[in-house]
């Protein structure tokens, strides 16, 4: 009943001719009649990519995106930006940017909102670090950076957000969550939203995030909580992302 999607976050990485031939073989070998798939690239690379994607149903999206308008912010890009260039989504939240970037969650809150205004879907990241699981707070801070969105749009906007939980003890280390732990987090923030708005809670696309590759995409996005991935590392080997795409 929940279309699966899969997302490539190519984060700071790739070049034309790279990017190029990952589009071509994405746009060859993802079925998009069984899953939704996009893909995050660096704004530079936004343009071509979506000349490259042009006729696949595959997704572009961006990795951040200021929230003015326009106006004197070197170096930021807006939404109309992005949108103008092909983009469809946009990430917001993640957890290099709320660490690198010092996005707290007011700021991202308010990338969401500003993205949903724009007319550009927001694939939103939460997740804790090792330290906050380990102590005991994994739910506290997940319904933390949750609630931080639903105070600023409301929960009736998660309608048109995608939701993606990255425990930060699993981006780019090679230790994913085991599929138990992935899906009791996907459950408790299903949970979250069922006890605020049971239609949008059964309706809410949750991707699980962290080292998912071919190996190990079919069973995490077996559970039942979990609806497609968010994919960094494996994203950038055209046979991985096409195969988790396949599994989702
Ligand atoms: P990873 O990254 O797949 O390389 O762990 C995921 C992400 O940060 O979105």
């Amino acid at each position: 009943m929940r279309r699966p999607f899969v997302a490539a976050n190519w984060k700071m990485n790739g070049d034309l001719a790279s990017n190029a031939n990952l589009a071509q073989a994405f746009a060859a070998g993802i079925d998009t009649s069984k899953v939704d798939a996009a893909v995050f690239a660096p704004h530079v690379y936004l343009s071509a990519l979506s000349e490259q994607l042009k006729g696949s149903k595959i997704s572009v999206g961006a990795q951040t995106a200021n929230t003015a308008a326009s106006g004197a912010f070197t170096g930021e890009t807006s939404l109309s930006m992005i949108k103008e260039v092909g983009c469809t989504h946009v990430l917001t939240g993640h957890s290099e940017r709320r660490v690198m970037n010092g996005e707290t969650d007011e700021v991202v809150a308010e990338k969401t909102a500003t993205a949903l205004e724009a007319g550009i879907t927001p694939v939103f990241c939460i997740g804790e670090t090792l330290e906050e699981r380990e102590s005991g707070n994994m739910e506290a801070v997940v319904a933390r950076q949750i609630n931080a969105v639903i105070d600023r749009v409301g929960v009736e906007a998660f309608a048109n957000i995608i939701v993606a939980y990255e425990p930060v003890w699993a981006i780019g280390t090679g230790v994913t969550a085991s599929a138990e732990q992935a899906q009791e987090a996907h459950a408790f923030i299903r949970q979250l939203f069922a006890q605020k708005n049971a239609d949008v809670a059964e309706k809410l696309i949750i991707l699980y995030g962290g080292s998912m590759k071919a190996a190990n995409a079919k069973e995490l996005i077996g559970q039942p909580d979990i609806d497609g991935g968010l994919v960094g590392g494996a994203s950038m080997i055209a046979e991985e992302f096409v195969a988790i795409c396949a599994a989702a």
